[in-house]
C-alpha cells in the first residue's frame, strides 16, 4: 500500500512538473487530484491483499478522476519506469491499460 501511495504521489508530481511547469509542490489541480486518490487508497477495501487499482472491481474512482489518472499514468509512466524501475510499476500499469486507451492496431 505504501508502495501504491508513494507511486502515485511521485506520478503526479512528475506528471504536474512536466505537464504544467508547476517549480515546486502541485498545482492546484494536480493537488486535488492527488488528495483525492490518496483518499481513495486509504478507504480501498482490499488495503494490503490488493493488486493494481486498475484491475480493482470496485471502481473508487470516480469517472473523471479516473480518466486525469489514467492520463498521468499514460503520459509519465514510461518516465517513471525509466527513472524508478525498483519500483516496479509495471503491474501497474497493466492494469491501467486493459481499458481500451486507444484504436490503434499493432
Ligand atoms: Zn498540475
Amino acid at each position: 500500500m505504501t508502495r501504491e501511495r508513494l507511486t502515485l504521489q511521485a506520478m503526479i508530481r512528475l506528471y504536474c512538473r512536466k505537464r504544467h511547469v508547476t517549480v515546486s509542490g502541485l498545482c492546484g489541480e494536480c493537488q486535488e487530484l492527488h488528495e483525492y486518490s490518496q483518499k481513495r487508497l486509504q478507504l480501498c477495501p482490499f488495503q494490503a491483499g490488493k493488486t493494481a487499482c486498475g484491475q480493482c472491481e470496485v471502481h473508487c474512482y470516480k469517472l473523471p478522476m479516473r480518466q486525469r489518472i489514467c492520463e498521468i499514468m499514460r503520459s509519465v509512466g514510461p518516465i517513471m519506469v525509466w527513472h524508478h524501475p525498483l519500483m516496479a510499476l509495471v503491474h501497474m500499469f497493466d492494469g491501467w491499460r486493459k481499458r481500451p486507451v486507444g484504436r490503434r492496431k499493432n
